[in-house]
């Protein structure tokens, strides 16, 4: 199963475990390959 995401950047589709780093610290960092954009601490809301 691969789940998509895009990049707010260029657009580009990627595979979620592709661009998505979690971090120990429950920060997760995204990074886009192909146009090298990177947004850390996104927001994980979980309940
Ligand atoms: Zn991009």
């Amino acid at each position: 199963m691969d789940i998509l995401t895009k990049c707010p950047k260029c657009q580009q589709q990627e595979r979620i475990e592709k661009v998505l780093t979690a971090q120990s610290n429950q920060n997760v960092i995204f990074h886009c390959q192909t146009c090298g954009y990177e947004k850390r601490n996104i927001e994980t809301k979980k309940g």
